[in-house]
């Protein structure tokens, strides 16, 4: 049996635990490391031993000795069942007060059940956020933990030490109880779907609507990177639109099938918003649209029908055609606004049903750096929350009400432009439409009510009195009774 002397272990050796591993080690850390299959405990440490102290097992018997006390494993093992048996192993194994971190991407509602589980053992269990990718678990990812304050005293100082840091400070922080860090992270992901549909939908404006090369449009994005678009996820845009595919010398884009793949977390995003009564319009717009560019069989058959529509490439002047694309990156400004203020809401709503106490400026700070949809805006949005300016909506705090209220002619615009020259802007329109709906003192929805009230004596109430009515609409003279 190994003596114990590593401060941290990680179970699960592939890209993402392999490159946590070195990350911890780098920082000083001594990292015990454990794989079902011993190859890849193996491989790490051919390959990377040299870069800092690792304890390598064998057995995870082996592993959980090897470990100090309060003992604290990091799990980055297969999502699902594989996650669930490891969690099971390391618990019967460790003792009260120990520390089990999962950094896989699981479900918070998976994350709320096993912490329960393992908190009626004694011991900690962290569902832990990570956003990022290999290289970002390698150089510094964005951490999102939820758990007990307990676990993030001893979790905390590790953490902070091998995320990102974003203007010097680490983009970590204890997010809430159980599900909590996962919840973040699923909406995370859930406004990444939208701020890319929203440049591919930008992207396909200037491409087939104005017959841009991609090349141009790419150093349009190294541009708007400039501005307050910057973005990681604006970078690589210029970066993959300048591809050039070795095998045809054609742009890279081009020789891509246009079948966008999903892992699952837009989904979940989507029917959480929807079990919550929070309308996330731009997101489940985004996974729409990634789900309609994979009916494959179903566009070939569209293509085959040839169903009528605009024709693509409409001819404009120089000057109208800059002011269209300023339009463009305007719009795009103004929904990326929307998909924010849509996702930090249902992260609100649920921090309300989950009893989960969110610093929502802390989450905007520890977005800026490492995960994929860091963007410089985030130090607004973080501004807007710690100000309470944002605390109903961020569409209400003077900075983001002004920005929208600055570019909502160009973002009309692009949007009206876009119906008529027949390209979809899934996300772009209904953006708007949600904006459009929160500023709208009266909506159509009494309609609803009426239909409602008719077919199913579902009742209403009314502006001018207190109480739930309904029409006897059979009734002649369609007699109204209150009904409390
Ligand atoms: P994979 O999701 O591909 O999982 C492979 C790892 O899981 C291997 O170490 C494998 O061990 C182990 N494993 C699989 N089944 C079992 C099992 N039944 N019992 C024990 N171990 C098992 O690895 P990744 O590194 O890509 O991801 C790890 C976790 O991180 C996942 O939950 C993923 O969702 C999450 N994640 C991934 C990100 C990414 O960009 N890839 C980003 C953020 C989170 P063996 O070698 O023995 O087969």
């Amino acid at each position: 049996m190994s003596e114990a002397q590593a401060n941290i272990g990680v179970v699960g050796l592939a890209a993402m635990g392999a490159s946590l591993a070195r990350n911890l080690a780098h920082k000083g850390n001594t990292v015990a490391v454990y794989n079902r299959h011993y190859s890849r405990t193996e491989t790490l440490i051919d390959k990377h031993g040299d870069e800092g102290k690792f304890v390598p097992a064998k057995t995870l018997e082996e592993f959980v000795a090897s470990l100090t006390k309060p003992r604290t494993a990091i799990i980055m093992v297969k999502a699902g069942e594989p996650t669930d048996d490891m969690i099971n192993a390391l618990a019967d194994l460790m003792e009260p007060g120990d520390i089990i971190v999962d950094c896989g991407n699981a479900y918070y509602k998976d994350t709320m059940r096993r912490e329960k589980a393992i908190r009626a053992r004694g011991l900690h269990f962290v569902g832990c956020g990570v956003s990022g990718g290999e290289e970002g678990a390698l150089k510094g990812p964005s951490m999102m933990p939820g758990g007990t304050k307990e676990s993030w005293k001893t979790l905390g100082p590790i953490l902070e030490s091998i995320s990102a840091k974003a203007e010097g400070e680490p983009c970590v922080t204890h997010i809430g109880s159980d599900g909590a860090g996962h919840f973040v992270k699923m909406v995370h992901n859930g406004i990444e779907y939208s701020d890319m549909q929203l440049i591919a939908e930008s992207y396909d404006l200037m491409r087939r609507g104005l017959g841009m090369e991609p090349s141009e449009i790419g150093d349009l994005f190294e541009e708007w990177n400039k501005t307050e678009l910057n973005s990681y996820l604006i970078e690589i845009t210029a970066e993959v639109l300048h591809h050039v595919d070795k095998k045809t010398g054609k742009p890279f884009i081009d020789v891509v099938l246009d079948h966008a793949g999903m892992k699952g977390t837009g989904t979940w995003t989507v029917q959480t918003a929807l079990s919550l009564g929070v309308p996330v319009t731009g997101i489940a717009e985004a996974v729409f649209a990634r789900g309609l560019s994979s009916q494959t069989e179903l566009r070939a058959e569209a293509a085959k029908q040839g169903l009528e529509g605009p024709s693509e490439v409409v001819p404009m002047p120089l000057e109208e055609r800059q002011a269209f694309i300023n339009d463009i990156r305007e719009a795009l400004y103004a929904s990326k606004i929307v998909a924010y203020a849509q996702g930090f809401n249902e992260i609100s709503e649920a921090a309300k049903e989950y009893g989960w106490d969110i610093d929502l400026a802390a989450v905007a700070r520890i977005w800026r750096g490492g995960c994929i949809i860091r963007a410089q805006f985030l130090n607004r949005i973080s501004e807007a929350f710690e100000s309470g300016e944002a605390n109903v909506s961020l569409l209400f705090a003077p900075y983001f009400k002004d920005a929208v209220e600055t570019v909502q002619r160009s973002w009309r615009r692009v949007i009206s432009r876009a119906i008529s020259f027949g390209i979809p802007m899934p996300v772009f329109s209904s953006s708007l439409a949600y904006y459009d709906g929160l500023r709208s003192k009266r909506l159509p929805a009494a309609l609803i009510q009426g239909q409602r009230d008719l077919f199913g004596a579902h009742t209403y109430q009314r502006v001018d009195e207190p109480g739930v009515f309904h029409t006897l609409w059979t009734e002649e003279g369609q007699e109204e009774i209150k009904q409390s």
